[in-house]
This record gives structure tokens, sequence and C-alpha cells, in this order.
């Protein structure tokens, strides 16, 4: 039989850019000190209520119709209820699909490798993170900075074939969040986790009938997009194994982990026992109806995203979809990019000087976009060092890597070196004159005929300029020069 990949994604993100937690006013923050930003509230006490943060309900709100999703007419939240040292209150306020979410019935587009592909999205809900447990060897402590942090979770529909087409979403998704101003989306810093969902169906059946699916295995906490990558992998060879061996109904429907190290899943636990989480309506907090003028304001302040500042830079600066797509994929090197631009800067040229330069040193370097003392400012002032012949691209090169993290000038550092590239014409035909008086032979053979010459003696000059010499100039002179003699 042929087969069919089937992936569904469960996307947490934290929103990082409120000032207070969800439901508390402790300040959203937990990399410092434990238990340094909490209330009363985030660790249960009695007689604490939770208080709605309008801030992350807009930024819900956003995101719901950034994903095409329908927004609810009310907004209430529920409880789901389970016990784990980590949530002291013994639930979660979360939002379970009845009746209604901040977001459902979504469809999105995106792109992989050029292509348009489509995701239909079955919910987006906001909820309160948990606290954490840090394990010291004298034992484990809780920590709650991070109880109360809002979190998104979004839930697609099982339509990604291909582990290449659920991380291109996650891409996408996490650029969204960050040119959203909704989340800094860093999964280094934990602030994103997936879950993921495959099954392997018969190809011959009819998708649109879920009987026909095949058994899914649930992968928890993946927090890597190149996790997410391996671990689909992983699990589509492992499923296939079985159904190519006819032992198909030994993939049952459990959670596996993945494990990183040994780049292979392991059976956490079987979904058999799935915990019945009681849901109900969280009663502290009131229902509230989503005004419509509410959310057209918010529908009006929607930032441009990658997509439409693609557009535009293909449009309008004429480079390829090929640039646009790295330059757009980092809100802060789009932003470095458009600020370059609005300097003066050409299009094309600080397109590539980002797209190759800048990103591959920081990869060779291992370093992170912040980590870089480069201003667009710098970037301007070097091409226009290239653009007035001051200096060769050839030295334009060594210039990038010096100033990338030095905290220099493109100027400094040609002045330091003295690198001035020599564009002075009366200056290289004095030298051009040099060199034709040192090879009477070389002058002897162009007379003859042999015209080519010309480039052994250009190098000629350029030695003797230890390189400094604009080699076009160099070129033209002594094209020039030895025609008088
Ligand atoms: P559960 O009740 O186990 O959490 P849901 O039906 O709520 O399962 O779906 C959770 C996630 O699993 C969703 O992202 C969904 O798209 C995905 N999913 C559901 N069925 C399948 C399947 N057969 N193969 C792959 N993913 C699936
Ligand atoms: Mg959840």
């Amino acid at each position: 039989m042929g087969y069919r990949v089937m992936i569904g994604l469960e996307m947490h993100c934290e929103i990082s850019e409120t000032n207070t937690k969800v439901f508390s006013s402790a300040r959203n923050d937990y990399n410092e000190y434990p238990n340094v930003s909490v209330r009363p509230v985030d660790m249960a006490f009695p007689g604490t209520l939770p208080v709605v943060n309008k801030e992350a309900v807009k930024m819900a709100l956003m995101t719901s119709i950034v994903l095409g999703c329908q927004q609810p007419e009310y907004l209430y939240f529920e409880r789901k209820n389970y016990y784990y040292p980590d949530l002291p209150k013994g639930f979660q306020i979360t939002q379970e699909t009845k009746p209604a979410p901040i977001g459902s019935y979504g469809v999105f587009n995106y792109e992989l490798k050029g292509e348009k592909k489509s995701v239909r999205i079955n919910n987006l809900h906001l909820e309160e993170d948990a606290a954490s447990s840090d394990h010291y060897p004298s034992g484990s402590r809780i920590n709650y900075n991070r109880a109360g942090v809002p979190l998104l979770e979004l839930v697609t529909e099982p339509d990604f074939r291909s582990a290449d087409e659920a991380v291109a979403f996650l891409e996408t998704m996490r650029s969204i969040y960050q040119y959203l101003g909704i989340s800094e989306a860093d999964s280094k810093k934990g602030q994103v986790r997936c879950d993921v969902n495959v099954s392997i169906m018969d190809d011959s059946l009819d998708e649109s009938d879920p009987k026909n699916w095949g058994t899914k295995v649930e992968m928890k906490n993946v927090n890597s997009f190149g996790g997410v990558r391996d671990a689909i992998n992983y699990e589509i060879e492992r499923q296939t194994e079985l159904l190519d061996e006819g032992r198909g109904d030994e993939i049952e429907q459990e959670t596996r982990r993945w494990d990183e190290e040994s780049g292979t899943t392991i059976h956490m636990r079987s979904k058999v026992d799935a915990i019945d989480y009681k849901y109900f309506v969280e009663p502290n907090i009131p229902k509230f109806k989503i005004p419509k003028e509410w959310l057209e304001e918010i529908k009006s302040k929607i930032p441009r995203l990658p997509s439409e500042r693609k557009e535009d830079y293909i449009n309008n600066y004429g480079i390829t979809d090929y640039d646009a797509t790295i330059i757009v994929k980092e809100k802060k090197v789009s932003d470095f990019y458009e600020e370059c631009i609005e300097l003066g800067a050409d299009p094309k040229k600080a397109s590539n000087w980002i797209t190759t330069n800048l990103l591959g040193n920081l990869n060779k370097l291992e370093l992170e976009f912040d980590d870089m003392t480069l201003t667009p400012a710098m970037l301007k002032e070097l091409i226009d060092l290239v653009e007035n012949k001051e200096i060769s691209s050839k030295q334009a090169k060594e210039v990038f890597e010096d100033v990338l993290t030095s905290g220099k000038t493109p100027k400094m550092v040609v002045k330091e070196k003295g690198m001035k590239q020599m564009s002075d014409e009366g200056e290289i035909i004095k030298i051009a004159n040099e060199v034709l008086d040192e090879n009477p032979k070389a002058i002897e053979q162009y007379k003859n005929g042999r015209t080519n010459v010309v480039d052994f003696l250009t190098g000629q000059i350029m030695k003797k300029t230890r390189g400094t010499a604009n080699p076009t100039i160099a070129r033209s002179t002594m094209a020039s020069e030895i025609e008088k003699r």
C-alpha cells in the first residue's frame, strides 16, 4: 500500500511582551532570581482572585486574526484540573474548545522554499504557564516566576505531509510572533515548545474521514525546531518500518518523548489511560463580551508582516525572492535592512552584504545578531567607501569582518590598516610609467601586436602598490600610457 504521512502540531509560545502576567500584576519576566516575579495569586494563596490582562487578550486576538481564525463573541476561561508540584492551584486556567477559545477554524498560508502551502488551524487559546522545578543534588525546588506567564497554544489540523512543511510553518509563526511584537519566540529561552503528532495512513483511503486516519503518536515538549524535524523523521521511519513488516497493529496511540541525545523517541505513556481533566468554566473570571469595535481597532493596528515586507522588497527594491526570504525571516534583520535603506544605502548592495557577509559571518563565528556592533549607518558607510572607489571590494570584505564585532567604524579600520585604495590618477600614471621604464621588452612586444602584455604590466602596477591601486583605473591608465611610447 502507498503511505500518507499526517502531522499535526501543538505550538506553545509564551507571550513575552506584556509587562505583567496573564492573571496577576507580577512582572512577566522569569529570567532572574527565583521567586521574585510572583504575586499571591500565582502561588494559589486562598482568597486570591485572577484579573485578566487586557494586553495579553489583545495580543491573542491579534494572533487569532492573523491565523484567519474566527473570534468568539465572549471571552471566558476554563479550568483544566490536575495536580503537579509546579501547579500549586491544582488546575491550569486555559481555554478548551467549548464553547469557543480565542480563535477557531482558521486557515493559514505559509511558504516552503517558494511553494505556497496551507494549513487549517483547529484552535488558538490563551492560557497560563506553570511554575518550573529546578533540580539540585540536595533536592528539587519550585520557582514560581514562570507561573502565570501568558501562553498561546496553537493547534493545527494534521495537514502537514513532511517534517519540512511542519518546520517551515513553525518558522513562519515564530517570525510572525516577533513582527507582531508579541514574543521574542526564542526556543533557546524555552519560550517556544511543541507537541508533535505523527501518523501514517493508507494512501488509497479517503482522507476526509478521520476513521481512515492512522494511529497517531504524540511527542511532547520538543524544544527546538531541529528537534521537531528529527523527531518527525524518526517517527515516520519507525512507523513505516512497522507497517512494511505487517506489524501495523503494534503502532499504539501513545505519548513518546523525543530524546535529543540518542536521536530516538521513547515511550512515555499510552493514551488509553489518558487523564480526565474535568474541564469546567473558570468561575472566578466573569465572561466578557468582546466589542466589535475593539476587534476592528486591533485589526487596523496589525503591523506589516514578513510576507508583506517580502513583497515590498521584491517589487520596490528589485531583490530576489531568495534574498528577501532570508532578510524577513528575523524581524531584527529586516529592521536593520530597512534602516540601511532609510539612510540612503543602495537596496541591492545592502541586501547582498546582509545575506552573504553579515549572516554568513555571524553563523561562522556562532554569534547572535545582538552580539554584533555593526550598525546600519556603518554598513552604509562601508558601501559608500567602495562606491567612491576609496577601497576595493576585496578590502571592503576585510573591513567588514573587523567592524562586525569590534565596535569600530569602517573609516576607522581603513585608516588603521592604511588601506585606502589608490584612485588618484596622477599617482597611478606615475607608477605606470615607472613600470614601463622597467620593462622595455614588453613595450616592444606590444608594438609587435601582443596587446595582452597590458595585463602583465597592470599586474606590475598592482604589485608596486601592494594591491591598493584601483584595478580598473590601473588597467585603463596602462593601456593609454603604453600607446604614448
Ligand atoms: P488529543 O485529544 O489526543 O490531544 P486531538 O484530536 O486534540 O488529540 O489532536 C491533537 C493534535 O493531534 C492536533 O494537532 C491534531 O491535528 C493532531 N492529530 C490528530 N489526529 C492525528 C493523526 N491521525 N495523525 C497526526 N496528527 C493527528
Ligand atoms: Mg494546553
